[in-house]
């Protein structure tokens, strides 16, 4: 019997790149109880989940999801805060996904967050900020390789 293996066209690659963004629901809004309020803001700004899981981040792990930070001053404090319980991690998708979803989240700094962005509504401070949006398409999908396999995706 012949397989054929569904390999995507060049159309609908490019389509992935420019329309997926990736996001973790940080410890702090999980343990606060705001999983479902979070979900439903996203899901009501017209995201469409591709991908989800509940886990708890090891050291090694954020580390690596982080390295980009390495250098940063607050980057020991963040390996701690974003091992320190379980997340939501999600590939979303929609027109446009990188930058309306950090619209939806607001500034880094809940504090600065715009009315009615999730990081106003649900963070409490700059390293506890409740949600993390990928920064550029490249970003987007390096970050949900980096969580899920194609056979976890729908
Ligand atoms: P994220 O990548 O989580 O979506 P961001 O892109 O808005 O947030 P980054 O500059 O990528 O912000 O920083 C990554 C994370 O590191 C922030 O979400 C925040 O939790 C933490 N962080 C950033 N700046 C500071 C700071 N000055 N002090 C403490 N923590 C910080
Ligand atoms: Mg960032």
């Amino acid at each position: 019997m012949k397989h054929s293996l569904q390999l995507p066209t060049f159309e609908k690659k490019m389509k992935m790149l420019t329309n997926r963004t990736f996001t973790m629901i940080k410890p702090d809004a999980v343990k606060n109880g705001h999983i479902g309020a979070i979900l439903n803001d996203i899901s009501e700004a017209g995201f469409k989940i591709i991908a989800m899981k509940y886990i708890q981040l090891n050291k090694e792990q954020a580390g690596a999801f982080y390295a980009v930070h390495k250098e940063r001053p607050f980057y020991n404090d963040l390996i701690e805060f974003m091992t320190s319980g379980p997340i939501v991690a999600a590939i979303l998708e929609k027109e446009g996904a990188v930058e309306d979803f950090r619209k939806l989240i607001g500034a880094t700094d809940p504090a600065q967050a715009d009315e009615g962005t999730i990081r106003q509504k649900y963070a409490k401070s700059i390293d506890a900020n409740a949600v993390h949006g990928s920064d550029s398409n490249e970003n987007a999908a390096i970050e949900g390789d980096f969580f899920f396999s194609k056979l976890e995706r729908f």
